[in-house]
């Protein structure tokens, strides 16, 4: 059997961040274990800008955050093995790994810890519960986003999204670019469950109807979707009779919430915390059981990979220091003491009614500010110049100037590549720097019938001037 000091399951920003600081913290005995062919996770099929700012100091696409993680720990922590293509089936308490590869079959790791960055999955048609027919059609968000990003294929012409998380909303841009028409984003719930800017840029921004304190009631078709039924629900989110309606649609994707992936926890009797649905951890990221440590959206539901990679190289650290003996730990202190996570903070929705300035004499625009996560609300005064206020930061202003007299957006999506067997690839791509936001469908046409040949390298100019690669 092998040994190693640290094993990290899992090769998305948590893996990859908690192997290269076990290994930075003196653990040079060290293994990350992902079951796809390519490290990144879940980044590798979020193409579109957002990640970044807090620990790269730049917003980069999901594929550019992955791809400088693994330099990342390439340059500082070449000795990490990496084991790809090979899926983790259990772990026990005495820190046992059975896993299996194409080329090893099944086999045993042994590791003196453990850590779990094996990320969440999407609450799927199942879990919700909706009754109806199951034709095809119907699907994740997140399954839809690996169909278009990665696969290139297009699930749908004609698509509703239930749920209003980021998935969803981005995957409500993302179809409009490639061509689909979306026709509403339905959310249970009184506000919206993502975040401002991805309201403001990703349903505003097209037209797409936002829909609160609604469900989805009924799926109508045979083998694919041909429609749905759409209900009003009371402050129990219970469907309020006589307020259905059908909207006849091919494509409804789910968006309704992420829950950790805890199969492999459970398994190891780590004890699950209800409220994250991921296991209880100490102050140190250490689960119940001694020597097992979890970070990243196994441990609970993250909105940001920056965050995700601060808790990974906490989670790396504290792995390093039980190794080394410098810490000792039991059971109790996750369970006793656990830590407590911030939870998301819904806002309700603004008032977007037009206004005028104090004296009467301006109309006043409300706005999301789009350029970070935090999403300020902005006020202009439409003077000359206009004045505006709510910005934590310059970039705020200089948005929301930008936003009354020539908006801009950065446009990311896919392009085909042709490799030198014959086959045809999808590779990601941006926007060098912004767009007038009236070009975007012009470039996203020109895109979709461009076909870029073999060797392409990250950072190259595609479409010179206009469009550079972001991954490949
Ligand atoms: C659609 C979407 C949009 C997002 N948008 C943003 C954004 O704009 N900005 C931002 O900062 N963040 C965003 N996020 C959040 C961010 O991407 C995630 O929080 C982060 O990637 C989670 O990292 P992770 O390493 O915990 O999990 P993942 O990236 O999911 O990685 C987990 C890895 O574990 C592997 N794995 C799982 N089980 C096993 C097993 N049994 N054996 C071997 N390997 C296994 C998986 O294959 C995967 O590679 C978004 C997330 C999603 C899903
Ligand atoms: S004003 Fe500054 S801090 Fe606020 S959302 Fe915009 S960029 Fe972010």
């Amino acid at each position: 059997m092998r040994s190693y000091d640290i094993v990290v399951i899992g090769g998305g920003p948590a893996g990859l961040a908690a192997a290269k600081s076990a290994y930075e913290n003196g653990c040079h005995s060290v293994l990350l274990i992902e079951r796809e062919t390519r490290l990144g996770g879940i980044l590798n099929q979020c193409i579109h800008n957002g990640f970044g700012l807090a620990h790269f100091g730049e917003e980069l696409t999901g594929p550019e955050y992955a791809y400088r993680a693994m330099v990342e720990l390439q340059e500082t922590a070449s000795g990490v093995e990496i084991l790809l293509d090979t899926f983790v089936m259990e772990i026990t308490p005495d820190k046992t790994i059975y896993a299996m590869n194409k080329k090893d079959g099944y086999f045993e790791i042994s590791a003196k810890a453990i850590i779990l960055a094996m990320g969440c999955r999407e609450k799927a048609r199942g879990a919700l519960a909706i009754p109806g027919t199951r034709p095809a059609g119907v699907m994740t968000a997140g399954l839809a986003q690996h169909y278009v990003n990665i696969d290139g294929y297009m699930v749908g012409r004609k698509v509703v999204i239930l749920g209003s998380g980021d998935i969803g909303l981005i995957m409500a841009r993302r179809m409009v670019l490639e061509g689909a028409r979306v026709l509403a984003c339905i959310e249970i719930a009184p506000q919206p469950g993502g975040l401002a800017r991805n309201i403001t840029q990703c349903l505003e921004d097209y037209g797409i109807p936002l829909y609160l304190r609604q469900t989805v009631t009924a799926i109508h078709g045979k083998e694919r979707l041909t429609g749905i039924t759409v209900s009003e629900v009371d402050e129990n989110y219970t469907p309020i009779p006589g307020t259905e309606r059908e909207i006849e649609c091919d494509t409804l994707l789910l968006s309704c919430g992420l829950i950790p992936e805890n199969e492999l926890s459970r398994k190891a009797g780590l004890v699950i915390d209800p409220k994250t649905g991921g296991p209880f951890a100490s102050g140190s990221l250490e689960t119940s059981v001694p020597g097992i440590f979890a970070c990243g959206n196994v441990l609970h539901v993250h909105d940001l990979a920056d965050n995700v990679t601060k808790e990974a190289i906490e989670a790396g650290r504290a792995a390093a220091l039980f190794v080394g003996g410098e810490k000792k730990t039991t059971s109790k202190e996750a369970i006793d003491n656990p830590k407590v996570f911030p939870r998301k903070v819904v806002k309700p929705v603004e008032e977007t009614k037009p206004e005028t300035s104090d004296d009467g004499a301006y109309g006043v625009r409300r706005m999301t500010c789009i350029i970070c996560p935090r999403g300020c609300q902005l006020s202009v005064v439409l003077s000359d110049p206009p004045v505006v206020s709510g910005n934590s930061c310059p970039r705020g202003e200089e948005y929301a100037i930008a936003e009354v007299t020539h908006p801009m957006r950065t446009l990311t999506t896919t392009i085909r590549v042709r490799y030198e067997d014959g086959h045809i690839g999808r590779i990601s791509v941006k926007s060098k720097g912004e767009i007038p936001k009236e070009k975007l469908f012009e470039l996203a046409a020109k895109i979709h019938h461009t076909i870029l040949d073999a060797p392409v390298q990250v950072g190259d100019e595609v479409l010179p001037g206009v469009l550079a690669t972001s991954a490949t």
